[in-house]
């Protein structure tokens, strides 16, 4: 056990200035992350409602949870009261739901839109195209009661340096192109989430502001154990 906090430190003393540490605890048990806890992290990433409800009732509450996989919109509600940042936006009902249910819970959510960059087939994430067309449309910057602070990301699950490199500088510079365009004055969208355990340092190089980084803190996850 005594290697998570070592891990965190690690990335404590390595990550450029600009680049925060989501530690991705999913799966995890509470004292895992009281372990990275005691290390002095705060920020969490997680990717269940169920699960990160269970773990933000009995776990310290400075911590800064951060939902990071598929949202269900009949979901958003139970996580509005504590969420510091959803990253995995992928649809504009998603975005209009944490919307009026921020609204609702008088909270205004942090959000980042979810891209599709990589070559596999997904279901989730805005394509560049997509997400271009909704900000010309001005469809969801003027929503009030969340924030758009960036873009997340995943690479192609490869070992190839040039395929990740490639999409990840896709997504810094659709970042620029959307940041100039239709947030130049926005003090909000400035978040590049991308880079998880395998590629991050890819990620670095390209101007990841956030790192959302688990079984190399934590160790291989095991997806039958059930979560106490
Ligand atoms: C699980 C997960 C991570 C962390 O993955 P590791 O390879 O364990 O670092 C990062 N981002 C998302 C969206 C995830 O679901």
């Amino acid at each position: 056990m005594a290697q998570i906090s070592e891990k965190i430190n690690y990335y404590k003393e390595t990550l450029p200035r600009e680049t925060n540490l989501v530690a991705v605890s999913k799966f995890c048990t509470n004292e895992a992350i009281l372990e990275a806890y005691n290390a002095g992290q705060r920020v969490f990433g997680e990717s269940r409602v169920q699960e990160l409800l269970q773990k933000e009732k009995t776990l310290p509450k400075d911590i800064k949870w951060h939902f990071i996989g598929h949202l269900q919109t009949n979901k958003v509600r139970s996580i509005i009261p504590f969420i510091s940042l959803i990253h995995s936006v992928d649809s504009e009902v998603l975005l209009y739901t944490i919307d009026k249910e921020a609204a609702h819970a008088t909270r205004t959510i942090d959000c980042l839109l979810q891209i599709h960059i990589a070559k596999e087939e997904s279901k989730y994430g805005f394509t560049p195209q997509l997400i271009t067309e909704l900000l010309q449309n001005n469809a969801i910057q003027s929503l009030r009661n969340v924030h758009i602070c960036g873009l997340m990301g995943m690479a192609t699950n490869c070992d190839d340096y040039s395929i990740i490199s490639d999409e990840f500088e896709q997504l810094k510079q659709l970042f620029v192109t959307i940041k100039t365009k239709y947030f130049a004055e926005n003090p909000y969208f400035k978040e590049i989430s991308m880079g998880m355990s395998a590629d991050y340092k890819i990620a670095i190089e390209k101007g990841s502001t956030l790192v959302r980084i688990g079984s190399a803190i934590f160790g291989e996850r095991e997806y039958n154990n059930n979560i106490k």
